[in-house]
């Protein structure tokens, strides 16, 4: 989008935000979204969807909670005629579709009539993507040829149904929006248009989202199903013979950790690679960082440490964040060709990426992704070392095992702290929210992770939750933390990264569902 241009109007863009999954945003609502300067949004849009934004872009939250209107439609419609008269760019995000039973027609009525530009962004509408990853194909050759969109609001409060029942009973595919209040009206009015009372009926609720919930009946079962599955709104009814393809094309309730609750307790900074596999893989993460990082407020003994960087012959990184603090002030007073000829060793793979990406490559990753895996690795080069002056940027709380270890073998260590591990602040009420779901794993990848995920329950008046946390963890320093904790394990990485602590997460929900 072009922003330089601009009028003395802003402009309005209706974007469909798909139904949940953040990937079901189109492109170019994603670009529009990223380049708005306010975005008006509502409740079911996804919140990681704002993430995408400007820095100083307005946020509004207009509400859209069937018994919470934040704003009145006509106050909707006035913000965003207001907005775009004040020149902005605003982006309209609405779920699903804007135009499916989303109201927006009204609002761009409203912005026509004012004389407002605007574009329509088409999204998934939440019928045909939650019944898809629900295993229900819209139409389907031979199967249906005819298939509708009803809401299932309409019949609300005394007023007569406007729907015409008569006509949609014969659809091939009937998909209700909003219509859980009122399935036993609508089960009974298409019964008595004909409708036979075996008809397959399906129920998907948080459609796409790792959340996920469905079920399946006939038009004669579906009201009992969904009382006793306790399945509730946001949810779509669809009812026609498609639904019995279920049974073969259930892909997304099918993956190993669909619908298993497991929290995430590293840094937020951090966090995103574990919890973007883990819901690929169908889980439902619930992020609970344990961890800040922050910056050390003062640089000095980093930047002294870079002005005479020559004067060292190795440096360690024992973690992402080292590397990444440490290259973020080396290119802020000079360049990465400072480090030429010093031999560099990482804790590990990921450090070892995170490396590359900065152009350079470890001289030394052991082969096992701890401090002692270091030690051992450099064990090779104690002659090289013997002397020489050895530079760790870390974090201020480290281990002193790597530095002990150097000095023994010769080497003149310094270890220069560059960031700070600190415990984040939560209330009792939102643990207690946390474990009263069913959960299914926490997974620690430190033992700064357990030691802060204990420390964060005892603060609370939460001891009790201890005994019962099922653990994975990443390796044996962090298990053995875990374990002194009174925290069960049921999961060890095999090797001391992410990838292998989701494979070996995968590896027992696989064997666990085949016993
Ligand atoms: N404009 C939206 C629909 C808004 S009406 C769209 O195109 O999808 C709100 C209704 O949509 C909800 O009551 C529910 O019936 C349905 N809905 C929206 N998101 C859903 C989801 N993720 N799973 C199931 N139903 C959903």
């Amino acid at each position: 989008m072009n922003l330089n241009n601009r009028g003395l109007n802003g402009k309005v863009y209706l974007i469909g935000a798909g139904p949940g999954d953040v990937g079901l945003l189109t492109l170019k609502g994603a670009e529009y979204l990223s380049s708005a300067d306010v975005i008006v949004y509502d409740y079911l849009s996804s919140n990681s969807l704002l993430s995408m934004s400007k820095d100083d872009s307005e946020h509004i939250y207009v509400g859209k909670k069937a018994s919470d209107h934040t704003l009145t439609q006509e106050g909707i419609n006035n913000l965003l005629v207001e907005k775009a008269r004040e020149g902005k760019y605003v982006a309209r995000l609405k779920g699903g579709d804007p135009y499916v039973f989303g109201r927006g027609g009204e609002e761009a009525l409203a912005l026509s009539d004012a004389g407002i530009e605007f574009e329509v962004v088409p999204g998934v509408t939440a019928g045909i993507a939650a019944a898809a990853y629900a295993g229900i194909p819209f139409t389907h050759r031979g199967i249906t040829s005819t298939a509708g969109f009803i809401t299932g609001h309409e019949m609300d409060g005394k007023n007569e149904s406007s729907i015409d029942w008569e006509s949609i009973a014969g659809l091939g595919t009937l998909v209700f929006y909003m219509g859980v209040r009122n399935l036993p009206v609508i089960v009974s009015n298409l019964k008595k248009e004909g409708r036979s009372g075996t008809t397959p009926a399906a129920i998907v609720q948080w459609g796409t989202l790792t959340s996920q919930r469905s079920a399946e009946g006939t038009l004669d079962t579906i009201v009992d199903v969904v009382r006793q599955k306790k399945i509730s709104t946001p949810a779509l009814i669809v009812i026609g013979d498609v639904v019995n393809l279920r049974s073969k094309l259930n892909w997304f309730e099918k993956k190993p950790l669909f619908g298993k609750k497991i929290i995430v307790t590293r840094s937020r900074a951090q966090a995103s690679s574990l919890s973007k596999e883990l819901r690929e893989l169908g889980a439902e993460v619930i992020e609970f960082p344990t961890i800040e990082i922050s910056l050390i407020p003062d640089n000095s003994n980093l930047d002294r440490a870079i002005d005479s960087v020559s004067d060292y012959s190795w440096i360690i990184f024992t973690s992402v964040n080292s590397v990444e603090i440490f290259f973020k002030r080396v290119m802020s007073i000079k360049d990465a060709r400072i480090l030429a000829g010093i031999k560099i060793a990482v804790i590990g793979s990921a450090t070892a990426m995170s490396l590359n990406e900065y152009g350079i490559k470890a001289d030394i990753i052991p082969e096992q992704f701890t401090s002692e895996g270091i030690v051992k690795a450099l064990e090779s080069y104690k002659a090289e070392l013997k002397g020489k002056k050895v530079l760790i940027p870390g974090s201020l709380i480290a281990r002193d095992l790597l530095p002990v270890s150097l000095t023994a073998m010769g080497a003149l260590v310094e270890a220069v702290p560059v960031y700070e591990n600190k415990t984040p602040e939560y209330t009792a009420e939102y643990i207690d929210s946390i474990f009263d779901k069913n959960l299914y794993l926490c997974t620690f990848t430190s033992s700064s992770t357990v030691t802060n995920f204990i420390d964060i329950l005892k603060v609370n008046n939460r001891n009790k939750y201890i005994s019962k946390i099922n653990g994975a963890s990443i390796g044996p320093v962090t298990s053995k933390t875990a374990k002194e904790a009174g925290i069960n394990l049921s999961i060890e990485a095999g090797v001391h990264t992410i990838p292998s602590l989701v494979s070996e997460i995968v590896n027992k929900a696989i064997k666990k569902e085949n016993k």
